[in-house]
């Protein structure tokens, strides 16, 4: 089993996982929620 998101194909769910949350400013990826949180507060300063 595959697991698409956009273009990307990940062969397990786990790596899917790890790229669950996006940054819809640019196309860093994240495994927690926080962590886009932060990404976002420092990069794109929310
Ligand atoms: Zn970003």
């Amino acid at each position: 089993m595959t697991y698409v998101k956009k273009d990307v194909k990940y062969d397990n769910f786990l790596k899917a996982k790890e790229h669950q949350w996006e940054c819809d400013k640019c196309d860093c990826t994240f495994s927690k929620y926080p962590s886009l949180k932060e990404h976002k507060t420092e990069t794109h300063s929310y």
